[in-house]
């Protein structure tokens, strides 16, 4: 049986992640949260001070990139953790801080072009999902089955500031509320790659529905492309 590109794409907190990493496990594809790898860039920028949430300058950050070296580590559980120049960073990078700065980061023509290269690499044409803002737009266009995920805000930040709280976070609904928001308005506004729905991408609003129900169109939908009936 044929292996595809799989290209999930959409908002902040629509649970993209969890949703792409079920399908990647039950099609034995690899996976790749490509946000994880803007997150740790991100990370990197405030450890060294190069970059501020007041008077935010690119410069520092672009002149650093070449030191940074992003790599995915499989634990035990065979889940993909990322690692920052050999330290695994996955529960650092979940931080409200880094999310306050990762739209920003995100922004940055250098840092896309760094990993945007990356993620292409990944793909060795043995079945792939990938998600982020720009999957289907940019990494991979010729991706046979392109889907963009949303759901309304105030459903997103709470799913998001319940798997904070889970963590012990300290924070409010409305801090996330705002980061969700503020996050969307970068994304969708940057010039470089901005967050749209590529052409072709099948549009799942999951604002009322669970996780197997998700995962069930999805499927579907990829069970589909891969025996070529649509
Ligand atoms: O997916 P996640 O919410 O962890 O992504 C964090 C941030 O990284 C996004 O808000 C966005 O600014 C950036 N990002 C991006 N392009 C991607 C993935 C993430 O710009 N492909």
């Amino acid at each position: 049986m044929g292996k595809i590109t799989i290209a999930i794409d959409g908002y902040s907190s629509t649970g993209k992640s969890t949703l792409a990493k079920q399908l990647a496990d039950y099609l034995n594809y690899i996976y790749v949260d490509t946000g994880a790898m803007y997150r740790a860039v991100t990370l990197y920028g405030i450890r060294n001070q190069l970059i501020f949430k007041e008077n935010f300058s690119s410069e520092s950050l672009i002149d650093a990139l070449p030191s940074i070296s992003l790599k995915f580590v499989k634990n035990d559980e065979g889940k993909a953790e990322i690692f920052l120049n050999g330290e695994n960073v996955e529960k650092q990078i979940r931080t409200l801080e880094v999310s306050e700065l990762v739209s920003p980061v995100a922004a940055i023509s250098e840092v896309r072009k760094k990993l945007v290269e990356q993620q292409r690499a990944m793909d060795n044409g043995q079945g792939i999902v990938m998600d982020g803002r720009d999957i289907a737009t940019v990494v991979f266009p010729n991706a046979q089955l392109k889907i963009f995920m949303t759901a309304s805000p105030e459903v997103r930040a709470q799913r998001r500031y319940d798997e904070l709280v889970a963590r012990g976070d300290e924070i409010t609904y409305e801090e996330v509320f705002q980061n969700v928001t503020n996050r969307d308005e970068i994304d969708s506004t940057r010039e470089d790659s901005p967050l749209r729905k590529a052409e072709g991408a099948i549009v799942i609003d999951n604002s009322e529905m669970n996780i197997d129900d998700q995962f069930h169109v999805l499927l579907q939908l990829a069970q589909d492309r891969i025996a070529g009936r649509i």
